[in-house]
């Protein structure tokens, strides 16, 4: 099973995630920091999920 790690202290506010998979990623409403919704994302989303973490331009996300 895959789980999300999000660093917000990293997290650049660029929405690519949130973008990319709005069932997982969310932004705060003040920061734009990332939000993470479902740190365990069901198997049908890991694929879109991955795609996030290639394209967040800050690499605060990461998948174990
Ligand atoms: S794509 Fe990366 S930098 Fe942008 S909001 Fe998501 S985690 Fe933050």
């Amino acid at each position: 099973m895959m789980e999300i790690k999000a660093d917000t202290t990293v997290c650049i506010g660029a929405g690519m995630c949130a973008l990319t998979v709005p069932a997982i990623f969310d932004q705060s409403e003040d920061e734009g920091t990332v939000v993470v919704l479902d740190s365990t994302p069901p198997a049908e989303l890991e694929d879109a999920v991955r795609r996030a973490v290639t394209l967040c331009p800050s690499g605060a996300i990461s998948v174990v």
